[in-house]
């Protein structure tokens, strides 16, 4: 395992991590951010599921046989990987690092088994954790999707209290029950992060520089 890696007196992008139980609104929340976050890149993961109807190869995942998968785990390629709902998941180290390295904020849409394993390597990297407002509303926009067949949602939904019994790990929590205002907070976050001092003093060194001299 590598050396935990900080941002900290560099300049960095952010590295945010958003995870939620299946049918909490989890990616409809990240395109939404993306669409006003811009300078935000998303991570594309790769994936032994098979694809969703409209999904693309390079776009939504990497879509990739098992074997080839566990060849991509021995060479090391992953920041991290988790097997979710039965299939592997992984999140490629060098993609993630050259956009930081070049001061992109990247996020991470990945499950909280991942989180951990990131949180380890990456300190301070920011998490959130999205709930569904309820249980049945959970269970109304998992069968509302209509792309996953029944077995595919009865274990998503079976799944979803071990994924919700992590969500204290996560430094926010946002409750998904109207969107707006879901949204909003999420935005609220990404935009607190970037004003941290640590950040804005390396940003901002000039003009600190420029306050502080005496004329
Ligand atoms: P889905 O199959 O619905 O696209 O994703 C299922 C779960 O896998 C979601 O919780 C999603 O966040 C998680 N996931 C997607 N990509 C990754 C990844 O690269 N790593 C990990 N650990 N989880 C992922």
């Amino acid at each position: 395992m590598s050396a935990p890696t900080s941002t900290l007196g560099s300049n960095e992008g952010t590295l945010f991590i958003v995870a939620a139980p299946s049918g909490a609104g989890k990616s409809t929340l990240v395109n939404a951010l993306l669409e006003r976050e811009p300078e935000i890149s998303l991570s594309t993961s790769h994936t032994t599921r098979p694809p969703r109807s409209g999904e693309q190869y390079g776009r939504h995942y990497y879509f990739v046989e098992r074997s080839e998968f566990e060849r991509e785990v021995l060479e090391g390629i992953f920041l991290e990987h988790a097997q979710v709902h039965g299939n592997f998941y992984g999140t490629s180290r060098r993609t993630v690092q050259d956009l930081l390295q070049h001061g992109r904020d990247v996020l991470l849409e990945i499950d909280w088994q991942g989180a951990a394993q990131v949180r380890q390597k990456k300190p301070d990297c920011v998490s959130v954790f999205i709930l569904p407002p309820s249980r049945a509303e959970l269970e109304r926009r998992l069968r509302g999707r209509g792309s996953d067949s029944e077995e595919v949602i009865e274990r998503r939904l079976r799944n979803s209290r071990g994924e919700i019994a992590h969500a204290h790990e996560f430094d926010y929590i946002i409750v998904n029950d109207r969107f707006e205002d879901a949204l909003d907070s999420l935005q609220a976050i990404v935009r607190a992060v970037r004003q941290r001092s640590v950040l804005q003093c390396q940003r901002h060194e000039s003009l600190i520089h420029e306050l502080l001299t005496e004329s």
